[in-house]
């Protein structure tokens, strides 16, 4: 099981600029600064399956930097990177992806990250059951072939191209029905989460709903990431446009009933929210504190 009870865990995604030493740097600053304990990173450029080599030396050195500061880390694969491409329609493009998920899994072995975030996968206008069927296959193939400890993270969708991924169930199922479910886990990402008609925070109850779902599903023990985001658009839009938190459509109160939930716990809070400036995520992670504070009765009962 992922779920590790521990201390509140938040920070944001960092570019690496291609040195994941950098990388590393920038977060012990940010760690010193703002008591940030966990980040996002790219194993490489995001827009291109192109495999990344020559890494070795760099990514034990950030893995020297981040190990030394407590911090824990994920990377996000390739918003390129289409876990439901099929097989036998085009068995070479299957062969990129599969080939470029490996890499990052290799990678966040090498920098000491816990898992790779995989976007659910992406069907335009072909069948979801074979969609569905396209992912499983993926999924066995970069597993069979993984042999490190990298986890694979699913991530729910907003709910546009093709539709998948926007449900408790597609996630638990597609976990279950792989031959490895111990090499995947989960990242919840709320803007999507609320977009897609997953949560409705608009509810007063709709927190506790996604709460009690989630223990039903025994979704929540596999979560090792919350992607922490507000939403520009409207509960059930499907538009994913990531806000700050607290200036998007999320009601503050379902936010902080979802992130102090005994659920979430120890889980890493990471933001991928529009950066303000100079002061970069400062308030937001002030916010965090602030419910955390505010809920001490909850944080504390693990
Ligand atoms: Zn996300």
């Amino acid at each position: 099981m992922l779920s590790k009870k521990g201390p509140l865990r938040y920070g944001c995604h960092i570019r690496s600029h291609g040195s994941f030493t950098q990388m590393g740097n920038t977060a012990i600053r940010l760690a010193e600064l703002e008591g940030c304990s966990c980040f996002q990173f790219f194993a490489k450029n995001p827009r291109s399956l192109q495999l990344k080599i020559g890494y070795e030396h760099d990514a034990h050195e950030c893995r020297l930097l981040l190990d030394g500061a407590s911090i824990q880390t994920i990377i996000h694969s390739a918003y390129v990177l289409n876990i439901a491409t099929s097989m036998q329609a085009d068995d070479t493009l299957f062969k990129a992806h599969a080939m470029s998920l490996l890499n990052d899994l290799v990678i966040a072995d090498a920098c000491g990250a816990v898992g790779v975030v995989v976007h659910f996968g992406v069907i335009k206008h072909r069948d979801k059951l074979q969609g569905y069927r396209d992912i499983i296959t993926m999924l066995n193939v970069v597993t069979d072939s993984w042999h490190g400890n990298a986890l694979i993270l699913l991530e729910n969708q907003a709910g546009l191209h093709g539709g998948l991924g926007v449900t408790l169930e597609e996630c638990v199922h597609i976990r279950n029905l792989c031959r490895k479910p111990d090499q995947i886990g989960f990242c919840l990402d709320t803007c999507h989460a609320y977009v897609s008609g997953m949560w409705n925070a608009n509810l007063p109850d709709g927190t506790a709903r996604l709460l009690e779902h989630g223990r039903h599903m025994d979704y929540w023990p596999y979560v090792a990431a919350v992607h922490v985001n507000d939403a520009q658009a409207a509960y059930g839009s499907k538009r994913d446009r990531h806000a700050p938190i607290g200036q998007g459509k999320i009601s503050p109160t379902a936010m902080e009933q979802l992130l102090t939930s005994t659920e979430l716990q120890g889980k890493m809070f990471i933001l991928e929210t529009p950066e303000s400036g100079e002061r970069l995520h400062s308030e937001e992670w002030e916010l965090i504190r602030t419910w955390y504070a505010l809920n001490d009765h909850t944080s504390h009962h693990y």
